[in-house]
């Protein structure tokens, strides 16, 4: 069982990493954008709390972000298959946040990757990106177009763009991970526990790649 958190700015591959991670591996993938997503689809109190920060590209609370991690740490299946944070820990108190649950849970964290791409090649994928409505599939309009425009390969649902992943809002928050989550690299260096990949390739060959850089045999 191994514990990974996927470091790394908007776009850089770590969701399409972790999803390919899952299917080949098990480990329980754990996006906390498609965690607020959901609640916001679903209409919930929470999702209705969050709708604004999300779609102008600003950072959830730290508190509310913490609860809803160490919710899910703590259920069994973690235990069992290993977890990935995409997208968790954002900021230093998250950091320290996820120290202490993880401390309290008795888990282990393998390591920290920091995936990386050129600042052009983030654009490019966050504001060509389409997602499914309905399994969440995740297409580019760019480098893997779905077979029929607007239709997902996989279950035939209608895809849509992210209101946060519009030109202006992905700027900003390419600037919100500079200014808040970029500062988590030195903390994880100086832990001794982060490893860089660039991840700007075709994304089969950068999983495999990236297989190889953690030692494990797909
Ligand atoms: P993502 O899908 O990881 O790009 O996340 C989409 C949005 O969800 C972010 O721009 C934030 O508004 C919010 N979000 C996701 N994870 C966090 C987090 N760890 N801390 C604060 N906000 C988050």
């Amino acid at each position: 069982m191994t514990n990974y958190v996927f470091l790394g700015p908007p776009g850089a591959g770590k969701g399409t990493l972790a999803a390919l991670m899952h299917d080949t591996f098990g480990h329980v993938h754990v996006s906390t954008g498609d965690i607020l997503r959901e609640e916001m689809r679903r209409g919930t109190d929470l999702g209705r709390r969050v709708k604004d920060c999300i779609e102008r590209g600003d950072l959830v609370p730290d508190e509310t972000i913490g609860a809803i991690v160490a919710g899910r740490l703590g259920q069994d299946d973690i235990r069992t298959h290993g977890f990935l944070l995409d997208g968790f820990p954002r900021t230093l108190p998250q950091a320290a946040m996820l120290d202490d649950n993880l401390a309290d849970l008795d888990l282990p964290l393998t390591g920290v990757v920091l995936v990386e791409a050129n600042r052009k090649l983030l654009m490019k994928r966050l504001t060509a990106r389409r997602v499914c409505k309905d399994c969440g599939a995740v297409f580019n309009v760019l480098f893997s177009p779905p077979k029929q425009e607007g239709v997902c390969d996989r279950c035939g649902g209608e895809l849509y763009q992210r209101a946060d992943d519009t030109e202006e809002t992905a700027r900003e928050r390419l600037e919100v991970y500079e200014r808040q989550t970029a500062p988590l690299i030195e903390y994880y260096e100086g832990k001794g526990v982060l490893q860089r990949f660039l991840c700007e390739g075709d994304k089969h060959d950068n999983f495999k790649d990236l297989c190889a850089l953690l030692d494990l045999q797909p």
